[in-house]
Order: structure tokens, then sequence, then C-alpha cells
């Protein structure tokens, strides 16, 4: 990956290139932004860059330097096959598979395939997961600082990047302080998180922070267009505009167009049982719910979130929603009338404790049939 690849930002890329050129790199530095607004590729492209034996300087473009993408450390930096770039990343444990390191196929497959941006529900998507929890183990971060012993390969700095670090285990946290603490040399760790938050105080503060801005959507159709040449403009632009200028999502919207689709097309079958309250119908929808899988069961209920939200906006009159396709709009305009103000509330409240409960490990029929009732029944409020 290369700067040019990643999607606005240009002050920061500046910014990280006049530190590099001052010899001034923080060994520990935690990359904060949104989804989708291309922190891995940022990554990436730096750890690249300072590894570059041929570095490009330009005097006149918007981004002041860049690696060469010809030499042989940008080429294995490029296919992620770098002897001394390690990557750690949240992952189940799953046909024997513990680590990181065990899921380094799928992981470059899966960069490949969405232009090195990268999203957990995607991520899990990609290596089916289905009902587990993934997260960054102590086993994986102990692997990892294992490998950072043995000297430097080949590249001037060893680069280990922790996608995703809000995943540790929270008792993998007191090692990793230990080794942001005490810096081996010419190494450089590069943490991401979209909440930092949920990161332990002990650890950003040992970390140089590095917050990335959510690209326009100027820069979100530019990147697609660069990435994504097969598609249409008109696909483009809708991928942007459905994806909220996240660009993991607007991926997926192009790669899994039929995806969304059946999202939608739940929500729609979902609600319409709801407002029945027939309990065979709602045992039945509750029966399917609990076939897809725990991770996506929370993505279905967070896009449902976002869709009941978009009639609450409609039927208040709240900014103004888009629409692509007609029958959508339909559904929504007939819909939004029983999002009532009193009601929005609750709604959002039950199906933020049914994805808590999800993520608890409980019965996703019976959280499902359960969540179907309560928002039936205040649909006849
Ligand atoms: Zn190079």
């Amino acid at each position: 990956m290369q700067f040019k690849d990643v999607p606005g930002n240009i002050k920061i890329i500046n910014r990280l290139i006049e530190s590099a050129e001052k010899g001034r790199i923080a060994h520990a530095q935690m990359i904060i932004g949104s989804q989708g607004c291309g922190k891995l590729i940022l990554a990436l492209a730096y750890a690249q860059f300072l590894n570059c034996s041929n570095k490009v300087y330009y005097n006149d473009g918007e981004i002041k330097a860049d690696s060469c993408g010809e030499c042989s450390s940008c080429k294995k930096f490029e296919s992620l096959q770098h002897p001394d770039l390690h990557f750690l990343f949240p992952i189940v444990n799953k046909n024997k598979k513990e680590l990181s390191l065990d899921f380094i196929t799928e992981w470059r497959e899966y960069l490949e395939k969405k232009s090195g941006i990268v999203g957990l529900n995607s991520w899990y998507d990609f290596i089916q997961v289905e009902n587990s929890q993934g997260f960054i183990s102590v086993d994986n971060i102990n692997d990892v600082l294992s490998r950072l012993y043995f000297k430097n390969l080949e590249a001037k700095i060893k680069v280990i990047v922790i996608w995703m670090a809000e995943k540790i285990q929270y008792k993998a946290a007191p090692k990793l302080l230990k080794t942001l603490e005490e810096p081996a040399e010419n190494t450089l760790f590069l943490l991401i998180t979209e909440n930092a938050d949920t990161i332990l105080p002990t650890v950003m503060s040992r970390m140089q922070s590095i917050r990335m801005e959510t690209p326009s959507l100027q820069d979100c159709f530019v990147f697609l267009k660069n990435n994504f040449s097969d598609f249409s403009n008109d696909d483009l632009y809708n991928a942007v505009y459905n994806s909220n200028r996240d660009l993991d999502k607007a991926i997926d919207y192009l790669h899994k167009k039929n995806d969304l689709l059946k999202v939608n097309s739940f929500f729609v079958d979902w609600m319409r049982v709801c407002y029945t309250l027939d309990g065979h119908a709602i045992l039945n929808i509750s029966k399917n719910f609990a076939d897809i899988g725990r991770e996506k069961q929370k993505y279905y209920l967070s896009e449902c979130a976002i869709k009941i939200l978009k009639a609450f906006h409609i039927s208040n009159e709240i900014g103004e929603e888009k629409f692509f396709d007609p029958k959508e709009e339909e559904f929504f305009k007939n819909f939004s009338k029983y999002i009532k103000k009193e009601g929005i509330n609750s709604i959002s409240y039950y199906l933020d404790e049914a994805i808590k409960q999800i993520e608890r490990n409980g019965n996703p029929k019976l959280i499902f049939k359960n969540l179907s009732f309560d928002v039936g029944r205040l649909f006849r409020t």
C-alpha cells in the first residue's frame, strides 16, 4: 500500500512523512478512526514508506512523499509477505487454528478483496465465524511478541500491526504494556482502533495518537473508482450514499448487493410479522433468525435499528432520507406512520438489549421472539 491509496487524510499523511524525515518516529502509535475510513491502509502505507529504499518526493503534489512501490522491500510489503511485517487481528478458534498467523492466508485474501478497507463484520463473514465472538487472545499476543526477539530479517523497521486493538483480551494487556514500555530496537507498533475510549488508559498513555478523519463523499467516490472500476458510476454513487461514508460498508455493498437486499427484505418481513403479533409467524421468523449465525444476527439487528430510525426521521420530518429503490421508499412511507415519538426510545432500547444478549451468548431464537413481541406491542399502542 502507498500513501496515495489512503482515502483523503492528506494532512495526517504529511505529518507522518515530516516526523519520519526528522527521525522522530514514536515506537508505538494508535491509529483512531471510524469503520471504513482506511486506517489499515494508512498503517501499511506508513510501514512500507519507512522501509522503502527509494522514496519518492513531490514538490507540487498534495502528498509530500511516498514509497516507490517498486523496490524489493515495497514489493514484499505490497504482497503482505514481508518477513518483518507482523499482524494481530481478532479471530475465533476454529479447526485447531488459534493464532492470527494461522489465518494469514485468509487475511491476505480478504485484504486483496477489500482493497485494504477492513471491517469487523465483513472479516467475520469472510472467515465464516458464525456463532462465535472474535478476539485477540493472550496466546496470540505472546506468539507475536516471541517473534520480536529475533533480529530484523530484512527491514530497517520491523512493524507489528494490531488491527482492532479493542478486541485484545483484558488479561493480555499487561504483557503488551511491558513491551510498549521497553520497546525493542527498530520496532514499530501500529495499533488500530475504532473506539479509543475502550482501550485501557495505561495502554493509551504509551501511544502516540493518530486521529483519522472520515473521508468526504468525494474521497470515498474516488477511492471506489480507483479500486472498483468495473462498477458503473451509478453503482459507486449508490454505494457511497448508502454506506454513510463507511468504505467497508460501501465495498460490501458492491460485493454483496444481494446480501444487503436480503437484510432489506428480512426487515420488511419482520416488521409485518411484528405488527400482526401472530405467535406462529413470530416463531417461524425467529427460527430463521437463529440460523444465520451470531455475528450476522448482530449485524441484522443493527441494520434494522438504523432502518427504524430512518422511518422515525421520515414520520417526524427530520432531515431528508434518500432512497434508490422506489419499492423501498413506498414501504418506508407507510411503515413510518407506526414509528411514533413515544415509542422510538423503547424500540431502540429493545434492539440494543437484544444485541447485548446475543453478545452474551443468549439463545437467539428466544431473544428474537421476545424482541418481536415487544416491538409488535409498541406498534399497537
Ligand atoms: Zn520502495
